[in-house]
C-alpha cells in the first residue's frame, strides 16, 4: 500500500527512468526522506524533511540504513561519503593510474590494475552523482542537477579530478600517484601541489648546483669541500640575496686570501 505521507520524486525524462537518484545505478527500490522509522520524529519536531519516496539502487539502499536524515540532499552527502570509503582503493587506483600506462605493464599487473581502474571509475562516479530533473505530483521541480564545479588549475579548467590529473601528469612531468598523494597534505588544491612540486625541484637543483660550485672551488685553492660549503651555506644564511658566487668571492676575499 502507497505511503500517504511521502510523495514521489519521478524522472523527468524517460533517460532517466528507473536511475537511482543518489548514484546513476539501476534503481530496483526506493529510499525515504526521512525513512518511514523517523517519520513521526520529523513530524512532531517539526524538523525539515522532504518526505519524498525515491528511485533508489540496492547498494545506495544498504548504506543509508544508518542514515536518520530528512532531506534529499544529505541523504546524498551521507551516501557519497560511505561510497568514497567503500571504494576508496579502487578510486585511489583509478586516480592514480591512467589507460596509457597500463600497455606497458606486464600481462598480470595489467589485468589486476586494469580491474581495479574500471570498478574506481564507477565508484568515482558513482560518489560524485548529482541526480537528475525530476518532477514530484506532476510538478516540475527546478533543475536539480547541478554540475559540479570545474576543477581550475593555472586558468585551465577541467570537468573532473580524473581529467585535470591527466592533463596536469602530463604537462608537469609529475607522475599521477605522486600527484594524488600530494592532495591530501594541500586541501585537494591541485594548483597547490604543482607548485610545491616546482618549489622542491627548483630547491633539489639549486642545492645541487651550489655543491658542485663549492666542490671546483676547493678543488681551485686547496681547501676541503666540506668548509667551503659549511662557509657558503652561512653567507646565504646571512644574506639571501646574496648568489653562491658572490658568496663565493666573499670567502676568498675574507677568508682564504687573507690567510695565505
Ligand atoms: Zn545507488
Amino acid at each position: 500500500m502507497e505511503d500517504q505521507r511521502y510523495r514521489q520524486l519521478r524522472p523527468l525524462y524517460g533517460a532517466d527512468f528507473h536511475t537511482c537518484f543518489y548514484c546513476g545505478c539501476l534503481a530496483t527500490e526506493f529510499d525515504f526522506a526521512p525513512p518511514q522509522a523517523h517519520w513521526q520524529s520529523f513530524f512532531v519536531r517539526q524538523a525539515s524533511a522532504d518526505n519524498l519516496k525515491l528511485p533508489c539502487c540496492r547498494e545506495c539502499r544498504l548504506l543509508l540504513t544508518g542514515c536518520a536524515m530528512g532531506l534529499v540532499e544529505q541523504r546524498r552527502e551521507w551516501l557519497q561519503t560511505k561510497l568514497s570509503a567503500k571504494y576508496a582503493k579502487a578510486i585511489g587506483v583509478y586516480l592514480k593510474w591512467n589507460h596509457n600506462e597500463l600497455a606497458e605493464l606486464d600481462y598480470g599487473l595489467r589485468h589486476s590494475i586494469g580491474a581495479g581502474l574500471e570498478l574506481g571509475e564507477e565508484a568515482h562516479r558513482r560518489a560524485n552523482y548529482q541526480g537528475y530533473p525530476y518532477e514530484v505530483d506532476g510538478a516540475v521541480v527546478a533543475q536539480a542537477t547541478i554540475k559540479p564545479l570545474p576543477i581550475s588549475v593555472f586558468e585551465q579548467r577541467f570537468d573532473t579530478l580524473k581529467q585535470a590529473l591527466v592533463a596536469v601528469s602530463e604537462q608537469y612531468r609529475i607522475p599521477q600517484a605522486k600527484l594524488v598523494e600530494a592532495l591530501a597534505k594541500h586541501d585537494n588544491n591541485l594548483e597547490a601541489v604543482v607548485l610545491a612540486h616546482q618549489q622542491q625541484q627548483a630547491d633539489q637543483l639549486a642545492k645541487r648546483q651550489l655543491q658542485q660550485a663549492c666542490r671546483q672551488f676547493a678543488k681551485q685553492h686547496g681547501q676541503s669541500s666540506r668548509y667551503v660549503t659549511n662557509s657558503v651555506e652561512r653567507y646565504l644564511d646571512k644574506d639571501p640575496e646574496l648568489t653562491v658566487a658572490e658568496a663565493l668571492d666573499k670567502l676568498l676575499s675574507e677568508r682564504i686570501l687573507p690567510r695565505a
